[in-house]
């Protein structure tokens, strides 16, 4: 389904409503609603879907979500100078958009939808990274949410992602990885906001597995995966010293050299060590 809808085009939206992109909430919006259908349809299915949006702002994605068939959308915004505009959009999809003017750093919303829940938001990059450790690390596996689809930074995406062996591999990609699928499904230059911010995006999808790829206890693995890589260049039976008198002999047993760094230490071998730990 994808109904353009009939609300005025952003540009003349912003200008209504003052707008003004403000720098101290990162606020780089995206005006071309084609653009933002897009980045909707990335997420998936959204007919039957509840959709947490963080971070609207003057709502083009969140029009996306709408035309895109979601069943409803709570979105999450902090700056109240975008409420009337978000008002206007709910008027025009009754019953399907909530708004609530919060900062998603302070608020548990999730308990406000009903299953399937996917998640999408194009949010300022620093509030984007701790808001996806936050969801990739809930208290019970699988999560509330089937999906994820998030705008980073290119440099964040990438980490996500990675692989071992490269630059950008390490916690992030480990924590996602670990219980999820991940992937980039769209770069963006500079020039699709207003105002461009410096550095080029990229749209990550996560989609939640039912269960871990290996098994682990969640906090152990968090804590050797942090301390690996808090020493990335050190062996790893130096950066893990602290962890087990016998550490040598944990790595061993769970197929690691002890004179492997992380980087090039894989998912599977970071959760025998982890079960190793616990034994
Ligand atoms: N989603 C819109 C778009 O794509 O055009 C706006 C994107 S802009 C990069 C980020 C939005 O997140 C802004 O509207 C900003 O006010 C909002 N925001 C920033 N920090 C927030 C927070 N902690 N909680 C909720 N919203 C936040």
């Amino acid at each position: 389904m994808s109904a353009i809808d009939t609300l005025p085009p952003l540009r003349e939206v912003i200008a209504a409503h003052g707008l003004s992109a403000r720098k101290s909430l990162g606020q780089n919006f995206l005006l071309d609603l084609n653009l933002t259908a897009k980045i909707a349809r990335a997420a998936g299915d959204l007919t039957g879907a509840d959709v947490l949006e963080i971070g609207p702002g003057p709502g083009g994605l969140t029009r996306g979500l709408l035309a895109e068939g979601a069943r409803r959308v709570l979105a999450v915004e902090k700056d109240t100078r975008c409420l009337p505009a978000l008002e206007e959009i709910a008027q025009a999809y009754p019953g399907r958009l909530t708004v609530l003017n919060a900062d998603a750093l302070e608020i548990e919303p999730l308990a406000h939808l009903t299953p399937p829940i996917r998640i999408v938001a194009n949010l300022p990059y620093n509030v984007g990274t701790e808001l996806l450790i936050r969801w990739l690390t809930p208290a019970e596996w699988p999560p509330v949410w089937d999906s994820l689809t998030l705008m980073f930074q290119r440099e964040v995406a990438e980490r996500i992602v990675a692989r071992p062996g490269s630059k950008a591999y390490g916690r992030l990609a480990l924590l996602a990885q670990w219980r999820c699928e991940a992937q980039i499904v769209m770069h963006l230059p500079p020039s699709a906001f207003t105002p461009p911010p410096k550095v080029s995006s990229a749209v990550v999808h996560i989609s939640a597995l039912p269960e871990p790829r290996y098994p682990a206890d969640a906090a152990t693995l968090e804590r050797v995966v942090a301390r690996a890589f808090n020493q990335r260049r050190k062996m790893l039976r130096a950066a893990l010293k602290g962890m087990a008198p016998d550490i040598e002999d944990r790595l061993i047993a769970a197929g690691i050299k002890p004179t492997d760094r992380a980087e090039t230490v894989g998912l599977e071998q970071f959760c025998a060590l982890a079960r190793t730990l616990d034994a």
